[in-house]
């Protein structure tokens, strides 16, 4: 089990966690910013926004590193956000969740993410 949910951005390699949250910077098409912090544990959609936003239901977000300023989309499936979970020194492994405000999808790993999904969501 992991017990603690180490997170880093693919781009910088700087570190998004902590106090087990997940600090991204998210942006909205209509130019709001804010400091979004996400519950560490993998699909848990617990999130706190300073300023608060009010999403509306099926919305994109943006997320950005608050580092490097580089938007967390993945290249191959931009629906999603891909961040780096550190499990120990040696082991990363890719975490990717769903941009759309109120659809919870989270996979953690490239293979288990394509197994089930990779034929099923949009890649454009
Ligand atoms: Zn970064």
């Amino acid at each position: 089990m992991i017990n603690q949910y180490d997170y880093h951005c693919p781009k910088c390699n700087g570190k998004l966690s902590k106090n087990n949250q997940v600090v991204f910077t998210i942006k909205r098409d209509n130019n709001d910013e804010a400091t979004m912090f996400l519950e560490a544990k993998p699909g848990s959609y617990k999130y706190e926004c300073k300023p608060p936003i009010n999403f509306t239901e099926k919305e994109i977000i943006d997320f950005h590193c608050p580092q490097c300023k580089a938007n967390l989309k993945s290249d191959k499936y931009s629906r999603f956000v891909e961040i780096t979970l550190k499990v120990n020194p040696k082991v990363n492994m890719e975490v990717f969740f769903s941009r759309v405000y109120g659809i919870h999808q989270t996979y953690v790993g490239i293979e288990d993410f394509e197994e089930e999904y990779g034929d099923k969501i949009s890649k454009v």
